[in-house]
């Protein structure tokens, strides 16, 4: 492809509008075009990128024994509501009504399609087995899309469904996807982390994401450097240690004149925080919620979402509280009445906790549960954090931030069961099919390399998804022979199958090298009259400072080579 007719131009200035790197080198690159809020036109170097990676997929998907279809992204809303998960979906499925009101829905994700065609298709255990898959447009109505490809609205998706026939079929099916995966993000270049998952929307009960790791990735990712626990930090647990305060003791009530906080209220009364009890309120799908959590913790709001298995969730305002008659900062679980409690189970780690007494200025010591006071639901809402031990071996844990570029799950038996998809087993007996989905999304894995991959000057790509491996760059201004020795090369390179990116412009040394750099194609071919004094070229790989002198002859075998042993 030469330089002059390559549609994308690259600029120099950074956009104003692009909030990470990827964004900012996709958009200066020339690669991307935005033409909505979280919606993209790919341009042809990022389309080149977006295909490479998409034949790696389908490769993977392919050896693991995934047969490639294709379903419309166009669905009946009945579906949704069906499987219930147009609720849990929420404002994130888009939907339309056609012209005769029919209402529709813009695919998110494929499982309720999916299972009805499994269902429709698969009458015994015979037919089982089996792993479905397509590389399809999704659609979801992001509150806030953001960087780029990474958060969008329109996104091209792989995502494969495995139906069994019983759980160790299901984990079979699952280990097939976990290896595939790993081999997609090391053919990507793109090295991967498997961390364990909250569900989300998509439901089910085991999942594991991929990430990778990058400062300015949207994930927190928490760790245990000895044994290896990774999470996601919504789903990440810490070993919430005891606090010991001797035998549960007569409630107190004590006068805490201007303290509210729990930062106050604890050094007022010269107790750690984590003798203490907070609570935090919250509006789920439009009930007040009282939250009590240990003093020294932070309640997690997606377990705390799953907790309430509420589709709307957000911290109540200081009027919403004062209407529901709580005392600000001075609330208490303690003889409160008419109003949902949710506790995290921190609250059973110790005894004589001071908390709130539902009095203005005034707190109660040595508060006991559930001597004390009552809670609708109990469990594990406390965020996992750096510095906290691990869940499984009590090594301190570590934080890291990552972008999320896979994300596969156990989905088991209920969407079967809602959609009707059964088979009948060798006994005559029916039962429903065990289901599991896996997806990746392409233009965020993209995004993701050139997170992982870039420097000042511009875009790294690996070798395997660059648009192209060579740039070819002449520098002819004061001498045509340069030009000569380089449209001869261009045709050679081109003639032995590889993929050229030819800088015919008759731009400076300076405008050419840089665009070279912040493209990131792998090799860089410089021929000037310099070069040819001595019958060669100059090499140069995009990530090293150094170049090196080629002799011309014999240099098309030996960039076969190079590339060769770099795939
Ligand atoms: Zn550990």
């Amino acid at each position: 492809m030469r330089v002059s007719k390559l549609f994308g131009k690259t600029q120099r200035e950074i956009p104003a509008e692009a909030d990470t790197i990827s964004h900012r080198l996709l958009l200066r690159a020339g690669m991307v075009y935005q033409v909505a809020a979280g919606v993209y036109s790919y341009l042809p170097l990022a389309w080149r990128s977006l295909k490479k990676i998409e034949n790696i997929i389908r490769d993977e998907m392919d050896k693991a024994g995934g047969q490639e279809l294709m379903m419309p992204a166009l669905q009946p809303l009945e579906l949704w509501q069906e499987s219930g998960r147009a609720v849990a979906f929420g404002k994130g499925l888009f939907t339309l009504s056609d012209r005769r009101d029919r209402k529709l829905a813009l695919g998110p994700t494929h499982e309720e399609v999916a299972t009805k065609l499994a269902g429709h298709n698969v009458q015994s255990y015979r037919d089982l087995p089996l792993m479905l898959y397509h590389i399809q447009t999704k659609f979801r109505d992001e509150p806030r899309p953001r960087a780029g490809l990474i958060r969008v609205r329109e996104f091209t998706m792989k995502d494969l469904y495995s139906f069994d026939t019983d759980e160790e079929g299901l984990d079979r099916s699952y280990n097939k996807m976990l290896q595939a995966y790993k081999n997609i993000y090391a053919r990507c270049g793109l090295p991967a982390l498997l961390v364990e998952a909250d569900s989300g929307a998509i439901g089910g009960k085991d999942s594991h994401e991929f990430m990778v790791v990058t400062e300015t990735g949207e994930d927190e990712i928490i760790h245990c450097p000895k044994c290896q626990y990774t999470a996601n930090a919504d789903k990440a647990q810490s070993n919430k240690e005891r606090v010991e305060n001797g035998k549960p003791l007569p409630l107190e009530k004590v006068s805490t004149p201007g303290m509210a906080t729990i930062e106050e209220v604890s050094g007022f009364l010269k107790v750690p925080q984590s003798h203490t009890l907070k609570a935090v309120f919250y509006i789920a799908d439009g009930e007040l919620v009282f939250v009590v959590i240990r003093g020294d913790l932070e309640v997690n709001e997606v377990k705390l979402n799953n907790a309430l298995n509420c589709t709307e969730l957000r911290m109540a305002t200081e009027a919403e509280v004062i209407e529901a008659g709580i005392v600000a900062g001075a609330a208490s679980p303690v003889g409160i009445k008419d109003i949902k409690v949710v506790a995290d189970d921190s609250i059973t780690s110790g005894t004589n906790f001071v908390g709130g007494a539902n009095k203005p200025e005034t707190h109660l010591k040595n508060i006991n549960y559930p001597r004390d006071f009552k809670t609708d639901i109990i469990t594990d809402i406390a965020r996992a954090r750096a510095g906290d031990k691990c869940p499984r071996c009590g090594e301190k844990l570590t934080s890291s931030r990552g972008i999320e570029v896979g994300h596969i799950f156990k989905l088991g038996t209920f969407l079967s069961e809602k959609l009707d998809a059964f088979f009948i087993d060798a006994d005559g007996a029916s039962h429903p099919i065990v289901m599991g989905s896996y997806g990746i999304g392409l233009g965020r894995l993209l995004a993701a390399a050139i997170e992982q991959n870039h420097d000042d000057k511009g875009i790294i790509w690996p070798l395997a998804i660059a648009p192209y491996h060579i740039y070819l760059c002449p520098l002819y201004r004061e001498d045509s022979k340069a030009s000569d020795v380089a449209e001869k090369l261009y045709a050679e390179l081109e003639a032995e199958g590889l993929e050229v990116l030819f800088d015919d412009r008759k731009e400076s040394p300076g405008v050419k090298f840089n665009d070279a750099d912040l493209l990131g194609i792998p090799f860089r071919l410089t021929v000037s009259p310099r070069t040819l004094k001595t019958n060669s070229v100059e090499i140069k790989k995009r990530p090293d400072k150094e170049s090196e002198l080629l002799p011309l002859e014999g240099v098309v075998k030996r960039l076969k080579e190079l590339i060769r042993h770099a795939e």
